[in-house]
């Protein structure tokens, strides 16, 4: 069996980024850059009113206030910077470029109109409620680097540094094969001894959410040619397969042996975690393949753990791995040595009580949790208290 760790660092470590795409910027959330985004424009892109009120020239409030200028121009936003001439300012509104001459605004508030003149009873600050030109950004800056991926701040920063497009890695094409006799659609009709396949939703949302193009195959039941057959297609079309069932031991387990007939050759079979234990993963020439085991805990965790961040590392992602934190347990854990053990639990005012039922076939497990208690495999429980590790499963 091989330890977490370093069964995935055995897969990311052998992961290159996908070629990148042209893409709308305002299609690219959840997208990563496969550019480190550089600026070509300052930002902001010339000096501006950051109030409504008046553009003056600090050097005319010389001696004692108040100060009486006569308002001579008009200065909107969207207009051509104007030119302001000695002793005199100008009536300006909020995003409007600075008159040339000037160098200061004073707020409406602070102002008072009559007869085409404006009184000031203070004197402006030099540069005050102006933004300068290249003040957030300058030209030839990096805003963002390769492998960050977006979200709808840094999108809105690309648009306004002018790009109408970002580099981005292709998203993965994953095929999503669920096997399995008992598997049928949730809320078809109900035969003996079926169950539905709630995997298949549960898992093209998770591949989804980590950037991945889904398709979702039709199911196959548990014979070898009809999967082969099933896995042919799939290996054809797609950078990620995942499987999902038949990948343990059972008499009527036939994914391994579909896999390998199609020519994938599988690394490891037995990761020391819990739940979770069986789970292949392979390739054949670019198409990275994953057999993951069919309960429902298992087979979401083990794509959480190994599955998306292989998806991330795929798109160049600088931040393939979740982030671990520490919480603290609010009920001891109690487990036999031997795999890292991973307990679903909720956090109340930020203490984790792990869930009752962790049975690696129970849904509400995983359904119910905010996190992932880390239990190190060697470990024999952890007391009510202690600091644990833990991964938020909106990290996942
Ligand atoms: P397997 O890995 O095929 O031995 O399946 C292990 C357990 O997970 C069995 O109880 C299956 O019925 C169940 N299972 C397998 N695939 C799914 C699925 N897509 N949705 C829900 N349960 C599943
Ligand atoms: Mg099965």
């Amino acid at each position: 069996m091989l330890d977490f760790e370093r069964a995935r660092l055995h897969i990311l470590d052998q992961i290159k980024p996908l070629p990148g795409e042209l893409v709308p910027v305002g299609e690219a959330d959840g997208r990563v850059l496969a550019e480190d985004l550089v600026s070509s424009v300052d930002l902001p892109p010339f000096d501006y009113s950051a109030m409504d009120g008046y553009a003056v020239q600090a050097a005319d409030f010389s001696g004692e206030g108040p100060w009486r200028l006569p308002v001579t121009l008009e200065q909107r936003a969207g207009g051509v910077a104007q030119r302001l001439g000695a002793a005199s300012a100008a009536r300006i509104f909020t995003g409007a470029a600075l008159p040339e001459g000037a160098d200061s605004v004073i707020m409406q508030e602070d102002a008072e109109l009559s007869d085409a003149a404006v009184t000031f009873r203070a004197a402006p600050r030099r540069g005050s409620h102006v933004r300068r030109r290249g003040e957030d950004l300058a030209r030839g800056a990096v805003a963002l680097t390769r492998g960050t991926r977006l979200n709808p701040f840094r999108l809105g920063l690309a648009a306004a540094l002018d790009r109408a497009e970002v580099l981005v890695a292709r998203r993965p094409r994953v095929a999503l094969l669920c096997t399995g006799d008992e598997l049928r659609d949730a809320g078809s009709p109900a035969r003996p001894g079926s169950i539905p396949d709630s995997n298949g939703p549960s898992l093209a949302a998770l591949a989804r959410r980590a950037g991945a193009d889904v398709r979702r195959l039709p199911r196959t039941s548990d014979d070898l040619a009809e999967t082969r057959a099933a896995l042919r297609q799939a290996l054809a079309e797609c950078d990620v397969l995942l499987s999902v069932g038949g990948v343990s031991v059972g008499d009527h387990d036939v994914v391994k042996q579909a896999l390998e007939a199609e020519g994938v050759k599988l690394d490891f079979w037995k990761v020391k975690i819990k739940p979770g234990k069986p789970l292949a993963f392979g390739r054949r020439d670019d198409v990275w393949v994953l057999g993951l085991p069919g309960n429902p805990v298992s087979a979401q965790l083990t794509l959480c753990l190994f599955g998306l961040p292989l998806l991330r590392a795929l798109q160049g992602d600088a931040q393939a791995l979740p982030a671990i934190s520490q919480v603290r347990l609010g009920a001891a854990i109690a487990q036999k040595p031997g795999r890292l053990g991973f307990y679903r639990a909720r956090l109340e005012n930020g203490v984790a009580f792990a869930h009752d039922n962790q049975a690696s076939g129970a849904p509400t497990s995983m359904a119910q949790a905010d996190v992932l208690i880390m239990v190190p495999a060697e470990s024999s429980g952890v007391a009510a208290g202690a600091s644990v590790s833990a991964l938020r499963l909106d990290d996942l």
